[in-house]
């Protein structure tokens, strides 16, 4: 096998075997861009020491003979005594992965090659420089030395210099440096620092190699879901010189902006520097413009090269150079990674550019992007500097006074206060807090910690693990980087970016809401040039979305204007019409007479008082609606939901009692609570059980529904009205329900002189009846899929308490990667899905099928849906966008 791979063979698809770095520096070798030579130790040979411990056997002579080819090329010998070839020690997985070992430059600088290197760049400050920075990266990453030892010697060197900066200290001083540097190595691991060239080089590649299971690289995997046997390459590369004086530098750039996604490069440089020295701070950077002005011809050619990348890789490139003594070099190039909005608005000037076609920049943007677009944010033109940051654990924009445990909030919010909760880490007992805040901040934990968890089961924004800040919750103080935060101080958070800013930043409404809910045009006009291009690229990316998919697109929503803001979210129809918010508020009082009702006469009269109301509802639900399908359910919760609380009650009665004036009614009522109770309600009477058990219930809604369709008809609408009966298990439940509903359905019609017909249907989400799909097809003219509580009764989860409970601890086990209940289990839940289909349609050819479950709306549960040959998705209103594009871009 070859586990070595000389950059000039390998190209930009080699990522799994290259790393990402590896097979990109092999591209732009490939075409022909200035790249210091070098070669690629591959992601195998990596994966082979991991799992036996031991670097495979052939490695040891093909690292030879690439270090032999590399030094003829280049005409100088690693750590040489004249003339030395130093090279850089580089990781690189497959997917960028911070937490990993860093890059350690200058190998091959030893006591006798800094001589020849002295010899040959006539500099003795950056040679002597240089081999610092070696024995301290090594020092730091491969010696495993802290590296708080090198920086208090440096900065003890500049003290007794008085230099502010390193680049005041001189040849003698670095000298000096070096010396103390080997002293420190000598001291913590008892032996010197090595000098054999060959023996560095070894040490780097192995310690790279290990890094990969570092606690850091574990967790960052966890996190981002890569998986744990991939491995890493490791790039050794040639050194050119950042650090060769004013001639020299080194830089950063990118082909646009990643924040915004407007055109034009963006960058940083900075001269007479080595590595991250640009990017860490220490010295002011210059603009690409500074730049271009100090050394016209490398900015010349940098400014081609970038053109040349960004048409190669027909998407915005992220790069990094340097430059020696007046020659450009490029080090590394990847596609960048960008913001929610710069993704759609790059994507769409790429289909302007001709680079990419309008599918591929559908593959460019994701429904999480939209999503994260589609909620309130920080005004961008409000200068601010944040306080710190952490995980963008769950997106949107809050702003309250803090407070430091749940109590607190739930008092402060009672009155009226918004507020931050801001906790070490949270459990189950801040659950009440968590509800009562505007949003939550942690300083520890990530994006799978209790906090995030349940942040974004409830659409509460959060920031999780900003592990700079300090939290003291009894003394109720915060602090970082010297700002302390007391209980009741202002705060705002972005869960979007992680960002955390004392006081309140102002929030403004989304653009692109603006955009779905009046319209192109209204959304452009007045906007700031960004914003419009920003909207119109949503516009444009959506539509040709639509275009595409196959999957239809509906919305759950109970009432009409919950149906009018779906209409105008693109939605084309109602997947769910909850009917159980058709007996609260007022018309509690009419289901409880239903509920006590002692004789069937008198459950019949209390059914005939609902009939009005419920026909008025689903009229203008149909209006809203014209023309596109509405599914209604019949009642499906526990008819316990509608009584008062049997605490409250018993409470009531006994006072009564005690006052010597027993109260009728409230006995009455709590017989009726007594006798309805039950100790697993999900599991109990609901659903198409209440049909079967409470005479007259659905014959009611039924009636409604059929008197509304008739209704609208007759005022000339287009009514698509759909019956769906909710918790079927068997098919004998739906036939003996259908025969009670298609009588009253044609009962309605012969009094209003119509051919009424209304599709019934029903929901799966027992297993059973996913398991004799095939018999209930033969009753039910379409299947929506409840995933809920299908996930809920095939894990034998209880949805509403399992995410406090348990969650936390099974994703931080890796039980799952995500909750079942936010993206669809597709071995097992969807499994059953899928056997549900094939047998419904291989009963029924005509048969419908959807979804309406949460899962309708998160995108990885739409492309199992699409590939499961479902007809629609539905989910609620503000998901519909994310539904329509991932619908598309599950057919790429
Ligand atoms: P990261 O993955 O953190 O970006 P790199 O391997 O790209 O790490 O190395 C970090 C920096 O070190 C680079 O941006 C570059 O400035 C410098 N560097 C790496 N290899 C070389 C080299 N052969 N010559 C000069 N500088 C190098
Ligand atoms: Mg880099
Ligand atoms: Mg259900």
């Amino acid at each position: 096998t070859s586990y070595v791979f000389d950059f000039s063979h390998g190209d930009k698809d080699q990522k799994d075997l290259l790393g990402g770095k590896g097979a990109n520096l092999a591209e732009m070798t490939r075409l022909g861009l200035p790249v210091p030579p070098g070669f690629t130790i591959t992601t195998e040979a990596c994966r082979h020491y991991l799992a036996q411990g031991s670097e495979p056997q052939d490695l040891r002579l093909q690292v030879t003979m690439a270090l032999r080819r590399l030094e003829d090329q280049v005409g100088r010998r690693l750590g040489d005594s004249v003339d030395p070839l130093l090279v850089s020690v580089r990781s690189g997985a497959k997917f960028s992965m911070p937490g990993m070992m860093e890059t350690v430059l200058n190998v091959g600088l030893n006591d006798y090659s800094v001589l020849g290197l002295i010899e040959a760049s006539g500099d003795e400050r950056f040679v002597w420089d240089s081999y610092r920075r070696l024995i301290q990266m090594f020092g730091k990453t491969v010696l495993g030395i802290e590296g708080e030892a090198f920086a208090a010697a440096l900065d003890a060197a500049k003290q007794v210099k008085g230099a502010r900066s390193d680049v005041d200290l001189d040849a003698a001083d670095l000298k000096d440096l070096v010396g103390d540097f080997k002293e420190i190595v000598l001291k913590h691991t008892g032996r010197d620092f090595p000098q054999d060239p060959r023996e560095q080089l070894d040490l780097a590649t192995r310690s790279v190699f290990d890094s990969w299971n570092t606690d850091r690289a574990r967790l960052y995997r966890r996190r981002e879901r890569i998986a744990h046997d991939l491995g890493t390459a490791v790039n050794v590369c040639t050194m050119v010189f950042g650090n060769l004086g004013e001639t020299s530098g080194t830089g950063v750039c990118f082909t646009r902006d990643p924040a915004t996604g407007r055109p034009g490069v963006y960058g940083d440089y900075m001269t007479n520097a080595q590595g991250e020295d640009v990017v860490s701070g220490i010295r002011n950077t210059l603009s690409l413009d500074d730049f271009a002005a100090l050394d016209p011809a490398s900015y010349g050619e940098l400014r081609q090269i970038m053109r040349r990348l960004e048409t190669h890789y027909r998407d915005l490139c992220d790069i990094e150079f340097t430059v020696e003594r007046g020659k450009l070099w490029m080090l590394q190039t990847r596609v960048g990674k960008r913001t929610a909005g710069a993704a759609f608005r790059i994507a769409s000037a790429l289909v302007d550019e001709r680079l990419i076609t309008l599918d591929e920049a559908l593959e460019r943007v994701t429904g999480t992007q939209l999503a994260n677009l589609m909620f309130p944010q920080f005004d961008p033109g409000t200068a601010r500097t944040a306080l710190t940051r952490g995980m963008a654990a769950s997106p949107g924009a809050a702003v309250g006074r803090v407070v430091f445990d749940s109590p607190t909030a739930v008092e402060w919010a009672a009155r009226g206060e918004q507020v931050v909760l801001l906790r070490r880490e949270t459990n189950p007992e801040d659950l009440e807090g968590m509800l009562a805040s505007a949003g939550i901040l942690t300083s520890r934990g990530g994006k799978t910690s209790h906090a995030a968890v349940v942040a974004r089961g409830m659409g509460k924004t959060a920031v999780c693990g900003a592990d700079e800040l300090e939290v003291d919750s009894v003394a109720k103080y915060a602090q970082a980087g010297g700002v302390r935060v007391e209980e009741g101080d202002l705060l705002s958070i972005d869960g979007t970016t992680g960002e955390v800013f004392v006081g309140q930043v102002p929030v403004v409404p989304s653009p692109v809401v603006r955009y779905l809910e009046e319209g192109l045009d209204a959304a452009v006009e007045g906007a700031d040039e960004g914003t419009a291009d920003l909207v119109r690229a949503v516009d444009r990316i959506l539509g040709h979305a639509d275009a595409v998919r196959r999957l239809g697109v509906r919305a759950n929503a109970d009432t009409a204007d919950d149906a009018a803001r779906a209409r105008r979210m693109g939605a084309q129809g109602i997947g769910l019409c909850r009917t159980e918010h058709m007996f609260l508020g007022d018309r509690r009082v009419l289901i409880e007479r239903v509920i006590l009702a002692a004789t069937p006469a008198e459950r019949a009269s209390a059914l005939e008082a609902l009939l009005p109301m419920q026909r008025a509802d689903f009229t203008d639900l149909l209006e809203t609606m014209d023309g596109l399908p509405v599914t209604i359910r019949l009642l499906d919760p526990p008819l316990h939901e509608f009584l008062p609380d049997r605490a409250d009650l018993m409470v009531e009665v006994a006072r009564a009692e005690e006052r010597g004036e027993p109260d009728e009614r409230a006995i009455r009522m709590l017989a009726a609570v007594n006798r309805l109770h039950e100790s697993n309600p999900m599991l109990g009477l609901r659903g198409v059980r209440l049909g079967l058990t409470v005479p007259g219930l659905f014959s009611l809604q039924v009636r409604a529904i059929a008197e509304a369709v008739a209704a609208r008809i007759a005022a000339g609408g287009h009514p698509h009205a759909e019956i769906m009966i909710p918790l079927v298990g068997s098919v004998m439940e739906l036939h003996l329900i259908r025969d009670e509903t298609d009588g009253v359905v044609a009962q309605v019609g012969a009094d209003a002189g119509l051919d009424l017909t209304i599709p019934v249907g029903t929901m799966i989400e027992l297993p059973r009846a996913a398991l004799t799909a095939y018999r209930i097809a033969e009753a039910a003219e379409f299947f929506s899929f409840g995933t809920n509580d299908l996930t809920q009764t095939t894990w034998g989860f209880s949805r509403d308490d399992v995410e406090a409970a348990f969650f936390a601890a099974y994703l931080e086990k890796g039980v799952f990667t995500v909750s079942p209940f936010e993206s669809l289990d597709v071995d097992g839940v969807g499994r059953l899905v899928r056997i549900a289909a094939q047998e419904g349609r291989a009963a029924r050819p005509d048969l419908k099928l959807g979804v309406c479950g949460e899962h309708g709306g998160d995108p990885e549960s739409i492309h199992f849906f699409h590939r499961t040959g479902l007809d629609y998705v539905s989910c609620s209103p503000f998901r519909v966008p994310v539904a329509r594009l991932e619908a598309a871009r599950a057919t790429l």
